[in-house]
């Protein structure tokens, strides 16, 4: 009688923590990608210190974490104290990041040396992408420019995820570059759900790359906090699905803390 429960058993949570910051719970393992934080940018969620404390601490619904994942090093998705408490609390806690990242995590006054089998900094090159295998979790690791003003050089690693047969792919602060991510290697990837960077909706050049990519599933994330959205961000997103819905899979807005859904 396997087929029934292996079903059941191969259901994953996913849950918004902040920003691009989201969890994906399994039965017996869980990533936290982005989710460590606190924005310098004010009008995008930081992760609520109380939940930052039950991720350090391993307290229910976080005692499952196997690796933390980061996209790039700005402070709307990774803190690097936070993260060496995490790692400092729990041992057999991975990190992969790019260099940026780990560095500045070893930089820290509260970082030992006792962490650093626990970092895995992981950049890949921008033609081709890096497949790891961690704690029985498979994880292909893509190039994809960051997105804003051209200065910007910021290493930004998008994550396709495997995870009890489940396809996630994590795009970070993604420029919607069709190029950039044709030379990377991500078209022709098989994607369950894929999380893109609010600007991917109002934008042609991300809904072609969304068609492309064809995932089964689509959720928005880095949607500013809209009590402090000037710019009505958020809204202009939402408008701009709803003008567009026929072109997309069907879609999650991630937009309150704490929401989730099951795959
Ligand atoms: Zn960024």
């Amino acid at each position: 009688m396997k087929g029934v429960a292996d079903l059941f058993n191969s259901k994953l949570t996913i849950t918004y923590i902040a920003n691009s910051g989201v969890a994906v719970t399994g039965r017996k393992k869980q990533i936290l990608v982005d989710g460590l934080h606190k924005s310098e940018a004010g009008f995008y969620f930081s992760t609520d210190p109380q939940t930052a404390e039950d991720i350090i601490l391993s307290k229910e619904p976080y005692n499952l974490m196997d690796i933390l994942l980061v996209t790039h090093d700005h402070s709307d998705h990774f803190n690097a104290t936070y993260c060496v408490e995490a790692l400092k609390k729990n041992k057999h806690l991975q990190l992969v990041g790019p260099q940026s990242v780990a560095d500045k995590v070893k930089s820290c006054p509260e970082y030992d040396d006792e962490l650093a089998s626990q970092i895995k900094s992981i950049e890949a090159s921008p033609v081709k992408p890096i497949v790891l295998s961690l704690k029985d979790i498979d994880i292909e690791i893509f190039c994809i420019t960051h997105d804003g003003a051209s200065a910007d050089t910021t290493v930004n690693n998008a994550y396709l995820v495997r995870m009890d047969r489940h396809d996630m792919l994590f795009l970070g602060d993604a420029k919607a570059d069709d190029a950039v991510f044709e030379s990377a290697g991500v078209y022709g990837k098989k994607v369950e759900v894929l999380f893109v960077p609010f600007t991917f909706i109002g934008l042609s050049s991300g809904r072609e790359i969304i068609k492309k990519i064809a995932p089964k599933k689509l959720v928005v994330v880095h949607l500013p906090d809209e009590s402090k959205d000037a710019n009505k961000l958020t809204e202009k997103t939402k408008i701009a699905h709803t003008k567009y819905f026929a072109e997309f899979p069907p879609t999650t807005m991630f937009d309150t803390i704490g929401q989730s859904f099951q795959i």
